[in-house]
């Protein structure tokens, strides 16, 4: 088997193994390898991204950050480049949490072209899953908030991966429609 075929499906196993008693915040649920998976897909499919090591990343994107895993497992068998991606998109979780969202706003222009394109991807998913799948208890205000942070980050980075930024111009064009025409039944 063509090499780069087993190391995509060991960092599938690997990631699945990593998030198993996760599940997404959204109402339905899901598992959260879920997620990793959606955000590796649009950057191949969508973002026509065929480096190996930034699909890599992508799979392994949320494991240092909400799972035990250290950045010495993802080097040693992934590899530094690998590694250092997915440590440029991990939040540091001693912040509280307005600040990390500020220091995503202010980081994005400073990441690789590799971590740009797999948080433009992230970003995609998320408010994806903000708009259609959203957890119970967040408002539309909420909601709003959120796809605004989104694209105070994406802004930081533009000319990463311009296929990537026209989906994500129109999830957020979309998503906006969809948040106002829902507000304007509580007024
Ligand atoms: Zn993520």
């Amino acid at each position: 088997m063509d090499n780069q075929i087993a190391k995509i499906i060991e960092a599938v196993s690997f990631s699945a193994k990593k998030h198993r008693f996760q599940t997404r915040k959204g109402a339905a649920s899901e598992p959260y390898i879920n997620h990793p998976l959606e955000v590796a897909n649009i950057l191949a499919s969508i973002g026509g991204v065929t480096d190996l090591e930034i699909l890599l990343a992508a799979i392994l994107h949320d494991t240092i950050e909400d799972t035990e895993t250290t950045a010495e497992e993802i080097t040693e068998r992934f590899g530094s480049r690998v590694c250092n991606m997915v440590l440029e998109v991990t939040d540091d979780k001693s912040l509280p949490k307005a600040e990390r969202k500020q220091k995503q706003i202010e980081h994005a222009p400073y990441l690789s072209p590799g971590a740009k394109q797999v948080k433009l991807a992230d970003k995609i998913s998320n408010i994806t899953d903000v708009v259609e799948n959203p957890p119970k208890e967040w408002t539309e205000q909420r909601r709003r908030e959120y796809v605004d942070w989104g694209v105070n980050v994406i802004a930081g980075l533009r000319g990463a991966n311009p296929a990537l930024e026209r989906h994500f111009d129109e999830l957020v064009a979309r998503a906006k429609r969809s948040l106002a025409g829902g507000s304007q039944h509580h007024r």
